[in-house]
């Protein structure tokens, strides 16, 4: 029965702790952890209108302001793939230069995209929705084309870590890799239709820029204008952009 002093002792130093030192008790830290990791997954984060407020982005394509119609914006329901819109469709005919819309560092930037054979995005748009859902990594790696991801880090929206996304693009700039660091207003490349349907025919019909905005906290990421009806939806992404 040796250790029954010793086991006296711990808690005494424990209570002590707890009394003296309330917030760093080790029992106070272990249960602010509990309580942290709780609220880490319960709180689901929802797009406020306020983080954007002083944003001043260039507009990807110069002289092509952010369309109107709804179905161009996020939140647009997009069958073919029984999904949302995250983004946004700038009016952009095959070739237009696209550029980035603030500084930040090339996360992902396909020069060596080849398109894929029409039968198997058709095949894998097909299997999808017998899930209901479009997969993630189809989405990301087929359907979005050539595409372009840029890290903005948590200098464009406090406490958030931002990437824009270019995609569907016929054409990257040649020295554009993963490390690079772009700045605000240069151009990254050319718009294009990959990923896209009419490219998988060898047509260059349909051709846009699909830009995106993804804000990142925690383990949750959400896209810009998620939930914001139009016309607001409109408006607030207008004046993100400089005149
Ligand atoms: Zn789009």
């Amino acid at each position: 029965m040796r250790f029954l002093p010793y086991t006296f002792l711990l808690f005494k130093i424990i209570f002590a702790q707890t009394i003296e030192h309330p917030q760093n008790s080790p029992l106070s830290v272990l249960s602010n952890i509990i309580k942290m990791e709780e609220k880490f997954d319960t709180e689901i984060i929802e797009f406020d209108t306020k983080w954007v407020d002083s944003l001043s982005l260039s507009l990807p394509c110069e002289g092509i302001p952010v369309p109107k119609r709804t179905m161009r914006l996020p939140n647009a329901p997009r069958e073919y793939r029984n999904g949302i819109h995250r983004g946004v469709d700038f009016f952009a005919n095959w070739g237009t230069p696209v550029k980035a819309v603030a500084d930040g560092i090339i996360i992902r930037s396909d020069l060596n995209y080849e398109e894929v054979p029409a039968s198997f995005r058709e095949n894998l748009l097909r299997s999808s929705a017998k899930l209901g859902d479009t997969p993630s990594d189809i989405f990301n790696n087929i359907l979005l084309g050539k595409a372009i991801f840029i890290d903005h880090g948590f200098e464009l929206v406090r406490g958030f870590r931002t990437i824009t996304i270019y995609a569907h693009l016929s054409h990257i700039e040649k020295n554009l890799k993963p490390g690079e660091k772009v700045y605000e207003g240069e151009i990254i490349g050319k718009s294009g239709n990959t990923g896209m349907r009419e490219s998988t025919l060898g047509s260059k019909a349909g051709s846009h820029l699909h830009w995106e905005m993804i804000f990142q906290k925690g383990n949750q990421e959400i896209y810009l204008g998620k939930g914001i009806p139009n016309p607001e939806l409109y408006e607030m992404l207008s004046l993100i952009f400089k005149k």
